[in-house]
C-alpha cells in the first residue's frame, strides 16, 4: 500500500489553496501528454481554511509519467510551479 505524495512546495500563489504552501487535502493532476499540471488549483477571492501546508496528490492521470502507478503518484513528494504545472513529471 503506497502513501500519498506530498506537494512539497508550491509556487501558485494566485491559487486559493496556496498558503505558504498547498493546503489542500488532496489535489488532482491532469493536463496533457507534453505537461502535467494541477486541476485542484481555483483562482477565487478566498483563501481555503486548512492552514497546515500538507496537501498531498490524491490522484494524476498523467500516465505517461514514470512516478505514475496506476494513477497514483509515486514520487514520494513533488514541486509545482508559479503556472500550477507539475515539475516533478517526468516522461522516459
Ligand atoms: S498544488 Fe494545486 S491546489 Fe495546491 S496550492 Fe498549488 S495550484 Fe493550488
Ligand atoms: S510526478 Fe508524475 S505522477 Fe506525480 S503528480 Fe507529477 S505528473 Fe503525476
Amino acid at each position: 500500500m503506497s502513501t500519498a505524495s506530498l506537494v512539497a512546495s508550491c509556487s501558485a500563489t494566485a491559487c486559493a489553496f496556496n498558503d505558504g504552501g498547498c493546503t489542500a487535502y488532496a489535489i488532482t493532476v491532469g493536463g496533457s501528454s507534453d505537461k502535467a499540471n494541477c486541476v485542484t488549483f481555483v483562482a477565487l477571492d478566498a483563501r481555503a481554511a486548512i492552514s497546515s501546508e500538507n496537501g498531498q496528490v490524491g490522484t494524476c492521470h498523467r500516465l505517461e509519467c514514470v512516478h505514475n502507478a496506476d494513477l497514483l503518484c509515486t514520487a514520494g513528494e513533488i514541486t509545482v510551479s508559479d503556472t500550477a504545472d507539475c515539475l516533478s513529471y517526468e516522461v522516459a
